[in-house]
């Protein structure tokens, strides 16, 4: 039997809705969530996504703000920016979209992100609360892959998770959110000799490579649940992920398609991320 499609597009509206109705209730008080979008240089991957970041707030109630610089722009400069809007009591949520010009150093920027409104949660704070299991801002795609393997329905306690990737935004993320779920846990990357080995006896596989192919029919176990976080195009131009989809879903009990999987809850997690800095700063 074909694997359960784990439908991004249709979670992500339910979970739109639920952070449409807080943003009205914070709006009510006086006190719109907004959130800061900035883009430095032309990459127009980067161009698109910002869009649609700015795009998903306003049609859920948030107030957004899109600054545009050139590539030229300073590090000084940016770093400035940011301290603007450290300060700006309307915005509640900061998002430096990267990859940054070369001369700029990411850490640096992120780090001048305040704490608060790390909504990205890329941050050396929002990592470490996540490693000590404490309250914090979540990255949104692992946070995302989280909210899709929830709405299987199927409880993680005891089951064993295989990660592929350890970025610090995806993959690290990932593992340590599937441990809080008391995962069992194993991490593959680019010096893993015999990734099936692992992956064939993991119950959860959550791909984020960025190569097509990564994961294969005859790498799962029978009924496993499948969550492609790859961004990739095949021979013929079209959106794929890193996993065979065609062959694995006749193996997996659930999977998530691309497009239409992990890539909506990104976004939306990052909306739900800027209400939950919002509601916080009313209570601060
Ligand atoms: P990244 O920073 O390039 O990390 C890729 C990871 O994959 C690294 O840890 C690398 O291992 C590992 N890797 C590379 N080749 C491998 C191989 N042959 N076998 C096993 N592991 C291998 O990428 P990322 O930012 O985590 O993103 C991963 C993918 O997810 C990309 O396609 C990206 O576009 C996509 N993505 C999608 C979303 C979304 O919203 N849908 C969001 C973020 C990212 P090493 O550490 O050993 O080098």
């Amino acid at each position: 039997m074909p694997a359960q499609l784990i439908d991004g597009v249709a979670l992500s509206a339910q979970l739109r809705a639920q952070v449409a109705q807080r943003a009205a209730a914070l709006t009510a008080k006086g006190q719109q969530p907004g959130l800061a979008v900035i883009l430095v240089g032309e990459d127009p991957a980067s161009a698109v996504y910002v869009r649609n970041k700015v795009k998903a707030c306003q049609d859920n109630g948030l107030h957004s703000v899109l600054e545009r610089y050139d590539a030229t722009m300073t590090q000084a400069a940016l770093l400035q920016r940011i301290h603007a809007l450290n300060a700006d009591p309307a915005i509640h949520g900061i998002l430096v979209q990267m990859p940054l010009p070369p001369h700029i150093d990411p850490h640096a920027v992120i780090e001048a992100i305040a704490t608060a409104k790390d909504v990205d949660g890329f941050s050396v704070h929002s990592a470490g609360t996540l490693v000590a299991g404490l309250p914090g801002l979540r990255p949104a795609t692992p946070y995302g892959c989280m909210k899709l393997i929830e709405s299987t329905g199927v409880p993680l306690k005891g089951k064993h998770a295989v990660v592929i990737g350890r970025s610090n935004t995806v993959g690290k993320p990932m593992a340590l959110l599937l441990l809080q779920a008391n995962a069992t846990v194993t991490v593959c990357h680019s010096g893993t000799p015999d990734i099936g080995a692992h992956t064939r006896q993991a119950d959860v596989v959550v791909v984020a490579v960025g190569r097509r192919q990564t994961l294969t029919a005859d790498m799962i176990k029978p009924g496993a649940i499948v969550i492609d976080v790859g961004i990739n195009r095949n021979e013929a131009g079209k959106l794929c992920g890193d996993v065979d989809f065609a062959a694995v879903q006749e193996v997996a009990g659930w999977i998530t398609p691309v497009p239409g999987g992990v890539g909506p809850m990104t976004i939306t997690m990052l909306l739900a991320n800027t209400v939950d800095a919002a509601e916080a700063a009313q209570h601060d």
